[in-house]
């Protein structure tokens, strides 16, 4: 058994030399399923996990823009259509330096569990570019939104591939992108999430991934007879993800005490609160990436370089990027008195730092408790099909009740008979069911 595992992951890693993230997110999810999988004779007969570990589609493209000086830049677009066994090709947009193949395959990957924990009809797909939008004006990040949809038009559709936000993409640059499709196609549908509430955005969905991993959270500590309240929590980056996940915790009564960003970490022991919280906003908008402002406007401790898993509180959340919180981080949180880690951002922590909090403490997988972005994301191309808009109540109703449903399919499928949940097992396994299941009923395809 141990010995065919190695045969499955030396195969993968020979398919795919270098690819290191993609490698590190296919060891996770195939370690986890292995048991089950070989409990399962009609998916190895099926050969579900070759199939699931080799993209259906990817296509990479160049995008050539001119920007503000009237010069010539050349960046490298892709679309990583992963797996369509479940619905649509569905995930978003990372526009960043780091962005390359191996990274949008990892992501990729992820998104075909993720989306199918959410019980929504989406397959898993990942896009982007190495653009950085740090110091662009708003007119560059126009012209490369439209250069970049000039080719990527052609790969997508409502009932194709729909594409969303991610790092370095939100509610401008989706404008941008939904535009330039609307022109190229000449027709006005639901090609993309993270829309404009004019324009057939849903209500919720800038604060949805955010608002998902609070409600997470909050299932994780009920198993322990506990609540957010009074609990202090460490969130590193200031997006999206990190501005949600701030107001809801905050709402719920809980203190966050910190957030991130390239330039270092701020430490607010009054708590980011109310207007602060709004300040996060401000400080995207200015394309600077950089949180240091902050400290000088509100008078906060500002950590030149470091990261803020080195202060003392009771829950951390990362929701900057891919491997922000290694084993050192992972063992000063725990030895500091930190008991529940989880991921907002995708694959937050190492392979090690996971480990180590899985063993120590409680701990929960990006494709568990950031699944309420994509959940919403579902949720906006069904109202864009019925051409209705649900209020804020219902929209906030259903993504509460999905994570809920997420949370207890983790305990399905990750709880041992001594009572721990193994949240990495348990999330794995209940989204690879439901692909490897349809990906059976449709044959070899
Ligand atoms: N980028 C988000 C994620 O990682 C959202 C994707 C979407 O809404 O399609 O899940």
């Amino acid at each position: 058994m141990e010995n065919k595992f190695k045969a499955f992951m030396d195969t993968v890693r020979m398919k795919n030399p270098g690819e290191d993230e993609f490698l590190q997110a296919v060891q996770e999810v195939v370690e986890t399923v292995w048991d089950f999988y070989l409990e399962n004779p009609r998916y190895q007969k099926a050969k579900i996990l070759e199939r699931m570990t080799e993209p259906e589609r990817v296509v990479m493209f160049r995008v050539p823009w001119v920007d503000d000086k009237g010069e010539v830049q050349v960046n490298r677009g892709y679309r990583v259509e992963f797996n369509s066994a479940l619905g649509p090709y569905k995930g978003g947009l990372r526009f960043h330096p780091s962005v390359t193949l191996s990274g949008l395959k990892f992501l990729g990957f992820e998104q075909t569990f993720k989306n199918s924990l959410t019980s929504l009809p989406m397959g898993g797909g990942k896009g982007g570019s190495d653009f950085s939008p740090k110091g662009k004006s708003d007119n560059e990040i126009m012209r490369f939104c439209q250069a970049f949809m000039a080719e990527l038009f052609r790969h997508i559709g409502p009932n194709t591939d729909v594409p969303a936000g991610d790092i370095g993409v939100g509610g401008r640059e989706i404008g941008y992108l939904f535009g330039m499709y609307k022109k190229l196609r000449n027709e006005f549908t639901g090609v993309l999430t993270g829309k404009g509430r004019e324009y057939g955005g849903s209500l919720i969905r800038p604060e949805a991934t955010g608002f998902g991993a609070v409600y997470f959270v909050r299932e994780m500590l009920k198993e322990k007879n506990d609540t957010l309240k009074g609990k202090t929590i460490a969130i590193s980056g200031f997006g999206n993800v990190a501005w949600g996940a701030a107001l809801k915790a905050t709402e719920l009564g809980a203190k966050v005490v910190t957030i991130s960003g390239p330039d270092g970490y701020i430490y607010d022991a009054e708590g980011i609160s109310g207007s602060k919280i709004d300040y996060m906003l401000q400080l995207r908008a200015s394309n600077m990436d950089v949180v240091e402002p902050y400290a000088e406007k509100y008078g906060a401790e500002f950590f030149r370089g470091e990261k803020p898993w080195q202060q003392k509180v009771d829950i951390a959340i990362p929701c900057a990027i891919q491997n922000e919180l290694n084993e050192e981080d992972a063992k000063t949180l725990i030895d500091n008195g930190c008991y529940l880690i989880a991921e907002a951002s995708n694959m937050g922590c190492t392979a090690e730092a996971a480990a180590l909090a899985t063993e120590k403490v409680m701990f929960a997988p990006g494709k568990a408790v950031n699944a309420g972005g994509v959940a919403v994301s579902g949720l906006e191309m069904s109202q864009n099909s019925m051409r209705i808009s649900w209020t804020r109540e219902e929209v906030d109703e259903k993504l509460n009740q999905i994570m809920n449903n997420i949370h207890q399919s983790c305990v399905r499928y990750g709880k041992s008979p001594d009572g721990k949940i193994n949240y990495v097992k348990g999330a794995n396994i209940g989204g690879f069911v439901k692909v490897a299941e349809a990906m059976l009923a449709q044959g070899v395809v």
